[in-house]
């Protein structure tokens, strides 16, 4: 009986536990130029990615991510054309947003051409209608000098990057955030990926002072997704205008029969607007982020 091989994710080592996954294939593993990249079969959560001992995505539970790093933002804000993607090589979210027919353009930085080029291949659902839609533009590059240099003005900017260590690091910084707010428009939103608040409180907290030294409105709101272990998800939110994170049920849901109330299998007006209300403990630990000046 041959034996069954397990992968560890080693991202919450220092708070002493692994969550270990037990793999029937491996279809995919290869150090990039940037970070270390396994692909596997999973009995229930179907193919994972994971980057550097990190889960990136699941086929069993994508969507829930997916969904709200994209329908949030582009659905309080009400009519973004330009957006812009800083990671996210899987597609999953560009995928989502493309959803918008409001839409007129897409472009997506990633900073590891290895992670499109084998997304191409092993999720097809998501890179297949992206590279097929003229609205689409990618671009291989680091995040951080894409917002630095680029004279393109955005209306939302999702950032779907990796944990802060490696390349994803700089993606959690003050200049970073300062440089996307440089080239976001009048009434833009920016949303972020922002850990687990339970197990990574600080990752939260930190990234919401800054937002609050650069924006009138720096906060953020939750989702449960199964393999990023630690229950709630917290995703940083980020405008200078207060009202879109207010924006109430009944206009969601009008601008989504507008958009023509495409399928979607986690996001709903109701839970859009829920997924401001906070828990107790997490309403602290942003309520806590004080810009230091
Ligand atoms: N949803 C996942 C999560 O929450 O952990 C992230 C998925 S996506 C695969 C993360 C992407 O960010 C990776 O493809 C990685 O290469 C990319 N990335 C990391 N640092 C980056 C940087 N500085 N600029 C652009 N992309 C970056």
């Amino acid at each position: 009986m041959a034996e069954i091989r397990w992968i560890a994710e080693t991202l919450f080592d220092d708070l002493g536990f692994r969550m270990s996954y037990q793999v029937d294939k491996v279809l995919y593993e290869m150090q990039t130029e940037h970070q270390h990249l396994v692909l596997f079969e999973h009995p229930f959560f179907g193919k994972m990615l994971m980057l550097d001992g990190a889960t990136q995505i699941t086929k069993r539970d994508e969507f829930i991510y997916q969904e709200m790093m994209s329908h949030v933002p582009l659905f309080a804000h009400g009519q973004a054309r330009e957006v812009l993607i800083i990671g996210g090589g899987d597609c999953g979210i560009a995928e989502e947003v493309l959803k918008h027919k409001s839409v007129k353009r897409l472009t997506q930085v990633e900073i590891d051409a290895a992670v499109i080029e084998f997304s191409k291949e092993h999720f097809p659902e998501f890179t297949k209608p992206v590279f097929a839609d003229k609205r689409f533009e990618s671009v291989i590059e680091d995040g951080m000098k894409y917002v630095a240099r680029t004279e393109r003005r955005f209306d939302a900017i999702i950032v779907d990057s990796t944990d802060p260590q490696g390349p994803g690091k700089v993606l959690f910084s003050q200049k970073f955030y300062a440089a996307c707010k440089r080239c976001m428009n009048k009434g833009a939103v920016l949303v972020t990926q922002n850990g687990v608040p339970m197990f990574q409180p600080n990752e939260l907290a930190s990234s919401v002072a800054k937002f609050r030294r650069l924006f009138a409105d720096g906060a953020c709101y939750v989702a449960a997704i199964p393999t990023y272990i630690g229950g709630h998800m917290g995703m940083g939110w980020a405008s200078d205008d207060r009202r879109l994170r207010q924006t109430p049920v009944k206009a969601l849901a009008a601008r989504y029969r507008k958009a023509g109330a495409f399928s979607t299998r986690y996001w709903t007006p109701e839970v859009h607007a829920a997924a401001f209300a906070l828990p107790r403990f997490i309403a602290d630990v942003v309520a806590k982020a004080r810009p230091r000046r």
